[in-house]
């Protein structure tokens, strides 16, 4: 049985490289396809070297491009690998303009279509990814949700049953393993000269903050108030950073602790280490909640509702005073005073489950 894994953005390395593991323990015959939507080395090649991940056997190379550009470009260099390659099932991730192409070249050839992450919603129609996961989850044949909250979501959109599996969530499966390696091999804290719990981690790069000068200077100025309280590290984006030189907002930079993209290793460490986080990603909201360490989102809503529960997580709408207060707030709250006993991504598992059910889905239609 062969599956072609389509990736191409930072978050789908981490998600593959505990699927790609898994699939090919479980004896099934794996082609990888990397897009090229990401194509700066500190957000791509580290996490292949890091993480173990196969090589790519297609690199298709394509990015830069606006959204319609990039996704036509994948559609049609994806049929053709999938042409030459005919599987048995498309393995697609998260809710990139890579997931939407590798979707879209996939079910008009009648091949089956499984997306790993699916159900998770914003309900902000608004954001490119939204779109890329709502039209993903459709036209997809298994459906890999990783929390009940997302398997309601597709329920409630009329998505058959039979084709949702609750597996848990993979990057809950990649922190788990990675994290333990990171503790091991990770030198970043003494690097940087960092101590445990004495410093906050920031991480800025989704569109609704970084291409509106008023959201994102509201959010450099914030951090570059904050790092006058506590030190605050913050791994830059490489679109953050053009978008922040386009606005003159640069002069922030230097006003924290600022790296450039940290490689997995080294952002699990940081954040396993740090007194707080305050973020727009989806995957560091998750983290923050998995290694216990309250996290406050730069944005309106979030799709991973579950780390809001018991305060771990916390909502801020994007103003300078804004942020500074529910920062600071957060800052003043002992974090043993947060609840421990809520799991609600799984058990740690999620990527053989998916590995597992491509095989018996695979069997029960052969
Ligand atoms: N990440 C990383 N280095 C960084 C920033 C993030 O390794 O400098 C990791 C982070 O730990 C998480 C993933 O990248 O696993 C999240 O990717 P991103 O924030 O780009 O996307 P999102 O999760 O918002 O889709």
């Amino acid at each position: 049985m062969k599956v072609v894994s389509v990736v191409g953005a930072r978050p789908q390395f981490v998600k593959a490289a505990v699927v790609s593991r898994a699939i090919r323990e479980a004896g099934l015959l794996e082609v990888l396809v990397h897009t090229g939507q990401h194509y700066d080395p500190g957000l791509s090649e580290v996490f292949f070297r890091e993480l173990d991940i196969p090589s790519p056997d297609y690199h298709l190379g394509i990015g830069g491009g606006t959204h319609g550009e990039n996704t036509g470009r994948m559609i049609e260099a994806i049929e053709r690998v999938l042409l030459e390659e005919r599987p048995d099932w498309v393995l697609v991730y998260g809710d990139t303009d890579s997931t939407l192409a590798g979707t879209i070249a996939a079910v008009k050839l009648h091949i089956p279509v499984a997306h790993v992450e699916a159900g998770l919603r914003s309900f902000n129609r608004r954001m490119p990814e939204e779109i890329n996961r709502v039209l993903t989850d459709h036209a997809s044949d298994l459906l890999f949700a990783p929390s009940e909250t997302a398997v309601r979501n597709l329920l409630r959109e009329g998505i058959d049953e039979d084709r949702i599996k609750l597996v848990g969530d993979v990057m809950y499966d990649a922190a788990l393993y990675y994290g333990a390696k990171a503790e091991r091999e990770s030198r970043i804290l003494d690097r940087l000269g960092l101590k445990p719990k004495e410093y906050l981690l920031a991480t800025v790069h989704r569109a609704e903050n970084t291409d509106d000068p008023e959201r994102l200077g509201a959010i450099l100025e914030a951090l570059a108030l904050l790092h006058r309280e506590i030190p605050v590290v913050f791994p830059v984006h490489p679109r953050t950073r053009k978008r922040a030189r386009a606005f003159g907002l640069e002069r922030f930079f230097k006003e924290v602790l600022t790296l450039d993209p940290v490689g997995y290793l080294d952002m699990l460490m940081l954040e396993k280490n740090a007194r707080l986080i305050a973020t727009d990603s989806g995957g560091v909201q998750k983290e923050a909640f998995f290694f216990r360490v309250p996290c406050v989102t730069l944005r309106d809503e979030t799709e991973w509702v579950e780390t809001l529960h018991g305060g771990w997580n916390r909502l801020v709408m994007v103003s300078l005073g804004k942020i500074m207060e529910k920062i600071r707030e957060s800052l003043a709250l002992p974090v043993e005073s947060l609840e421990y006993r809520y799991h609600p991504f799984g058990d740690g598992q999620a990527a053989k489950h998916i590995a597992g059910a491509l095989r018996s889905q695979y069997r029960a239609t052969s």
